[in-house]
């Protein structure tokens, strides 16, 4: 009787210890995060970790990959076929934004998730037309398109946006008025300031549009919009607790990129690095939470060198203790980008792979792609 009932706990026991180990490996995201940090290479990242005053939130990650990151037909890619291939799952053009090599229309994530009533948002540091954001709703044969890009917006299924370009939306050659066709598609509309959760809780639709066209940069009076449109949008997307997808972009680290300027890099890379940090404070405490932060391509060739200096004999050497960004170009350049994950499924996103894996993983992971979609 006794060895009968070692052995039943024992087997129970181990019953049990598998049960728990298929629940860790096999549990589906309900929510994912997708940070894209525009321009952000390795080395963008690394500032992160020289310049920050507080601990790098890109350092609470466990699970890392690298992205390829080239476009189907060069090397070198833009932000909207970059943008294409996490949208939509597949490689165009430079330039293109959510249509193929052929000029024709491929579904994107939040077409894929609306039919089945899964709710989207879309934040943004440039204006909500810009290629990063655009590539998540719109159709459009060039990036620079942008009315036509605000005019798929109307048509799109995105639940919150915050971001630029209200004269893409009221200020336009063909005298439509968008905001005034969102507000009739159940819109609450703000062009001043990102509100508190108070006051959006019960709309449908949110939609921020606070600048002209892109938004300031960090250093310049943008304050804690990224963090604090992250943070709204978790709880205005989550507040039924249902499946939800958003998309954040730093656009500006980019721009610092493109210009060269250090400065204005590193400023605009902490400011995305507190953003990440509001969807990782979240998806600790909620545990149905993939947050997947990553980059569209690298900008500027940057190197976190030494800075030359000279002794007070004239002999040139390099200070170790003094980093100095330096840029190799003021376009983008073809590294591998890396590719940050946590959460349920977060260690799929190990290893190295193309750019529109991102996209079938999440599809994966979470089950929200139909049969034949
Ligand atoms: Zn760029």
């Amino acid at each position: 009787m006794k060895f009968i009932r070692i052995a039943l706990v024992a087997t129970l026991f181990i019953l049990s210890a598998c049960k728990s180990e298929e629940t860790i490996t096999q549990k589906r995201p309900q929510k994912v995060i997708l940070l894209i940090g525009d321009g952000t290479g390795l080395a963008q990242v690394s500032t992160a970790f020289y310049f920050k005053e507080t601990s790098p939130n890109y350092g609470r990650f466990k699970h890392l990959g690298l992205i390829k990151t080239s476009s189907s037909q060069q090397d070198i890619t833009d932000s909207a076929a970059a943008g294409t291939a996490f949208a939509c799952g597949i490689k165009t053009y430079n330039g293109a934004i959510g249509v193929a090599d052929d000029s024709t229309k491929v579904k994107n994530i939040v077409e894929i998730i609306s039919s089945k009533n899964i709710k989207s948002g879309l934040i943004s540091t440039s204006s909500i037309t810009h290629a990063t954001p655009a590539s998540f709703y719109a159709h459009v044969l060039r990036r620079g398109y942008e009315e036509d890009i605000a005019s798929d917006f109307v048509e799109s299924d995105v639940d919150f946006i915050a971001g630029g370009g209200i004269n893409f939306f009221n200020k336009r050659e063909d005298g439509r008025d968008l905001l005034a066709e969102l507000a009739q598609k159940n819109f609450e509309i703000d062009t001043t300031a990102i509100g508190d959760f108070s006051t959006i809780q019960s709309s449908s639709k949110v939609a921020y549009l606070l600048a002209e066209n892109h938004m300031p940069p960090a250093a310049e009076g943008r304050g804690g919009f990224l963090a604090n449109a992250t943070e709204l949008a978790i709880q205005f997307l989550g507040k039924d607790e249902s499946d939800f997808f958003m998309m954040v972009e730093g656009s500006q680290v980019d721009w610092g990129g493109h210009a060269n300027n250090g400065d204005y890099l590193v400023s605009e890379l902490i400011d995305f690095d507190d953003a990440i940090g509001k969807a990782l404070d979240y998806a600790e405490q909620d545990g149905n939470t993939l947050v997947i932060v990553t980059a569209d391509h690298e900008t500027g060739g940057l190197t976190l060198s030494s800075t030359l200096k000279k002794t007070e004999e004239g002999r040139e050497y390099s200070d170790y203790d003094d980093i100095d960004l330096t840029f190799s170009t003021s376009g983008h350049s073809a590294t591998l980008v890396p590719v940050f994950a946590y959460g349920p499924g977060a260690e799929e996103f190990a290893g190295i792979y193309e750019n529109t894996e991102i996209f079938e993983k999440i599809l994966k992971l979470t089950e929200w792609r139909g049969e034949g979609e």
